[in-house]
């Protein structure tokens, strides 16, 4: 099975990308996570899932730029993704991953870049969700979201936080006060268990801790999980909802 892991390595391997991309087998595997290779197919994918009733979140998969050329460009990306949303009309907000602007070159760039993303997407009146990464750039993804959302609105731009990182609760209770737009998920990354549960059951358990947490601060947060009884105990337990 491919795991989201295997796909965030694959999206920090130029050669390897190509060949993901271009290997039938493996690209068959991979279209259960990637909507398209184009934003034209991206864009069509999101429109079958519009039709479905569902809102979408538009993230352009690559992490860990070796430059800020390679930064610059990703700026590009996403102010031309934002644009053929407004053309076409889809219902799709945008998520970036800080290390696709540069943080780990230098966070003030990626302070610059993603900025430069989240003031276009508010001036369109859409949406930046701030993925989370590995747990060595935890704090700075929070130190660089919280500048954002100290200058642009709740509903400009967002944030992740991963249940299985032991710091996750406090984090997500000092992010509400400001107050922030969270998503929870699980989360992607190896870790060692000093900073993340080993056992899928105290991830699972704080899950549903920092969900309630959200659920009742009356914020629109987004609840991300693939996780059938997750979503069916929380659909039992919740009548209302929110996405990506
Ligand atoms: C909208 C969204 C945004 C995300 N953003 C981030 C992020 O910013 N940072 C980050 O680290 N991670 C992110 N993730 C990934 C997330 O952290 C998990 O790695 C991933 O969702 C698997 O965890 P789970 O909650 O689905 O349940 P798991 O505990 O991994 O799986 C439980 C069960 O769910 C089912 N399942 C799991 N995955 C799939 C699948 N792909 N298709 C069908 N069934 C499946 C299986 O039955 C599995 O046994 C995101 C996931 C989603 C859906």
């Amino acid at each position: 099975m491919v795991t989201r892991s295997a796909l965030i390595y694959l999206s920090r391997q130029e050669g390897l990308k190509e060949f993901a991309t271009r290997f039938r087998p493996f690209k068959k595997l991979t279209t259960r996570f990637v909507a398209g290779e184009t934003i034209d197919e991206a864009v069509a994918a999101i429109q079958e899932l519009n039709a479905e009733g569902c809102s979408a979140s538009f993230d352009h998969l690559n992490e860990s730029v070796a430059n800020s050329a390679e930064a610059e460009a990703e700026i590009k990306e996403y102010l031309q993704i934002l644009n053929r949303i407004d053309e076409t009309g889809i219902d799709s907000n945008v998520s970036i991953k800080l290390t696709q602007f540069g943080l780990e070159l230098d966070p003030e760039l990626a302070y610059r870049n993603s900025r430069a993303v989240v003031e276009d997407a508010a001036r369109r009146e859409n949406f930046v969700r701030v993925d989370m990464e590995g747990s060595n750039v935890t704090q700075l993804t929070i130190d660089i979201f919280k500048r954002l959302r100290a200058e642009f609105g709740l509903d400009d731009v967002g944030i992740v936080l991963q249940s299985y990182l032991r710091r996750t609760y406090a984090d997500a209770q000092e992010l509400v006060k400001l107050p922030a737009r969270i998503r929870i998920c699980k989360g992607a990354y190896n870790e060692p268990p000093e900073v993340a549960f080993p056992d899928k059951k105290d991830v699972d358990e704080n899950y549903v801790r920092v969900m309630q947490l959200l659920l009742s601060s009356g914020i629109y947060h987004g609840i991300a999980t693939h996780d059938p009884k997750m979503i069916e105990g929380w659909r039992k337990d919740r009548p209302t909802s929110g996405s990506s």
